[in-house]
């Protein structure tokens, strides 16, 4: 499956697609697809809705998967503050000099065990069916009193873990460590159900969206669970229903039950769904 990156940065989209390759998704920036992508203005007061914000521009502008990521570093002292203005903190959009002294001088008089902070990356990616996915994640730090090393970028020469800052350590090291790898670690596991082909040939076969509520009988059902079961997709209810005047669909309230989504298990809710086989119901299914 191909996926578009909302990124003119190539560092991005070989890390993306280097952690995507297993699972046989081949990444793309919008140049190597020859599509012109809008400009999105960052108007989302979280760093998930601005990658959502990106990614879903970027679906409607493609008709492909869209990922995009938003991220930076909120530090504790300034109320975590930059936040979603990491990139322009220091008044001009990307000068990591600029930001870093801006940093370091609003930090002067601030104490070591003060100056915790943390790296935030969330990623999102859209389907062009009207599924999201949203991850987050981070890494905890704080800020040392000099700029030390010339690896990476940005705030990376004054982010400090354990003995050293993220500049002065390797790119492999930093995966390992950092937000956008935690983050990136996180889109790899939930992924999977959002591609089984199985799932997906399910879902065309009915003519269904891939998400929210869906009506089925008994034996589309069973199916449909087994399959989520399979591919370890949430279900966040499932509901009994009775057909009445033609296809008015009326709640079977005496055997309706919603569970949220660690109070339940397959087993059962199949157990629940078969002991109703006979009663002619058509079952609700509320999936993530
Ligand atoms: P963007 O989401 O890639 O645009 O990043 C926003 C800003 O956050 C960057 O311009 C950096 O200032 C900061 N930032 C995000 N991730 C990192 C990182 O891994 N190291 C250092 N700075 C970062």
């Amino acid at each position: 499956m191909d996926f578009l990156i909302a990124t003119h940065n190539n560092k991005k989209k070989n890390e993306l697609q280097r952690i995507l390759a297993p699972l046989g998704v081949s990444v793309f920036t919008a140049d190597e697809k020859n599509i012109n992508l809008r400009e999105v203005e960052e108007t989302g007061e979280t760093f998930e809705e601005n990658a959502m914000l990106k990614a879903v521009s970027g679906c409607e502008d493609s008709g492909m998967p869209c990922v995009a990521d938003d991220s930076g570093l909120c530090v504790d002292a300034l109320d975590g503050t930059p936040g979603i203005y990491s990139a322009r903190f220091g008044g001009e959009h990307g000068n990591d000099e600029k930001n870093n002294e801006k940093l370091l001088d609003l930090l002067k008089d601030v104490p070591e065990e003060k100056r915790t902070a943390r790296f935030v990356s969330c990623v999102c990616c859209v389907f062009p069916d009207g599924r999201q996915l949203t991850v987050r994640g981070t890494v905890e730090g704080v800020i040392g009193y000099e700029q030390k090393g010339s690896n990476g970028f940005g705030y990376d020469p004054l982010f400090v873990v354990g003995e050293r800052t993220f500049a002065e350590r390797s790119d492999e090291e930093k995966d390992e460590l950092s937000h956008r790898g935690n983050a990136l670690r996180k889109l790899v596991n939930q992924l999977p159900r959002y591609l089984d082909a199985d799932l997906n040939d399910f879902i065309l076969k009915h003519g269904k969206k891939r998400y929210g509520i869906m009506y089925f009988g008994f034996e589309d059902t069973l199916e449909l669970l087994a399959l989520c079961q399979k591919t370890n997709t949430e279900i966040l209810g499932v509901d009994a229903f009775k057909l009445s005047d033609g296809d008015l669909i009326q709640p079977f309230s005496e055997h309706s039950f919603d569970f949220s989504s660690d109070s339940y298990n397959y087993t059962w809710i199949i157990d629940f769904v078969s002991s109703k086989k006979d009663l002619g119901l058509v079952f609700e299914v509320v999936m993530n």
